[in-house]
């Protein structure tokens, strides 16, 4: 590119010069000896635009070259920082991968009991339900829907102070009995002043669920339904600071950030949302990155549920971590 740009300059002087020569010596060979003067003064702007186009040549010359070379300079740091940032992404990728080996499998904050609602459940097991349900004031809960299997089910945590319940219950195929008796227990856990902890807004993902009439005729207020991930990343991001040396925190901005160079803050641009996995494992510093489980997956929201709603500290959830080793 440099090199092309240089024949063009001098191309350019050339041509120039040819265009100045042409004409004159033309003139001379029709002139007499009276015009020698004239003749030489003739020459002499010939020189003189030579040597000045010649100039103007070098000048294009060095600064096309100039420009490009910068050009050039910016297009390999680029690539180079490219190249680096791809390269230590990866090695991230590969010490997370190595740390989570070391890490401990989830564990939930307290026993619990599991109960099945479908087609063979009884009735009198549902009114069971009902009444805890209505001793309780916060709920986890989690959807599952597969499109490919159509296989669909919620699981919800009555969170109590000792043993928590955990129901299960599968979507109805038809409207019976005790799918009415399933929808009183769902009318009880989304009454207005319950609170339902689930970790994404999940309220579009209930129309799945139209089987059921308080899904069907939207009976749900908005506010019962607690996003968690939201609450989690603010109460993580005010516990867990950026480091003094942070380049995140130097521009003054203690959000999530592209300048951010903490390991203990993954997510690294302010949309940037948790996963549920991720959260576990920054928080409790345990391994739930494969857990399949669904109930695993709600038993999980309302542990972190607690530290959020409790509002502990740093210091706090790290000797939480030590005592449990
Ligand atoms: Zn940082």
């Amino acid at each position: 590119m440099i090199h092309n740009n240089s024949i063009y300059s001098y191309l350019l002087l050339i041509l120039c010069s040819i265009l100045n020569i042409y004409p004159s010596v033309c003139y001379n060979e029709t002139s007499t000896p009276i015009n020698k003067d004239s003749t030489v003064r003739k020459w002499n702007i010939i020189l003189w635009d030579f040597l000045v186009s010649m100039l103007l040549g070098i000048i294009i010359s060095t600064l096309v070259n100039h420009y490009q070379f910068k050009l050039i300079k910016s297009t390999i740091q680029c690539s180079t920082e490219v190249i680096l940032n791809t390269y230590s992404k990866y090695n991230e990728k590969k010490n997370v991968r190595k740390i989570m080996k070391d890490l401990t499998n989830f564990i939930p904050l307290k026993s619990f009991k599991t109960y099945h609602i479908d087609s063979d459940t009884s009735m009198e097991t549902i009114d069971i339900l009902i009444d805890q349900a209505k001793q309780t004031q916060r709920f986890s809960f989690i959807t599952y829907d597969d499109k490919v299997s159509e296989k669909k089910f919620f699981i919800i945590e009555l969170i109590q102070p000792s043993t928590s319940i955990i129901v299960i219950i599968d979507r109805f195929q038809e409207a019976n009995v005790l799918c009415n008796k399933t929808d009183n227990l769902l009318l009880v856990i989304f009454n207005e002043s319950n609170c339902v902890q689930t970790w994404r807004d999940i309220f579009h993902g209930l129309f799945g669920f139209q089987i059921y009439d308080i899904f069907l005729y939207e009976r749900i207020d908005r506010k019962t339904l607690v996003n968690m991930q939201d609450h989690f990343k603010e109460w993580y991001n005010k516990n867990f600071s950026h480091n003094e040396n942070c380049g995140q925190l130097l521009n003054f901005i203690d959000i999530d950030g592209p300048l951010c160079s903490c390991s203990h803050r993954p997510c690294k641009f302010p949309e940037d949302k948790w996963s549920l996995s991720m959260a576990i494992m920054y928080a409790f510093h345990e391994n739930f990155e494969l857990s399949h489980d669904h109930i695993q997956q709600c038993l999980a929201i309302t542990k972190l549920s607690h530290v959020i709603e409790n509002e502990w500290t740093r210091e706090q959830i790290q000797c939480f971590n030590e005592h449990r080793k």
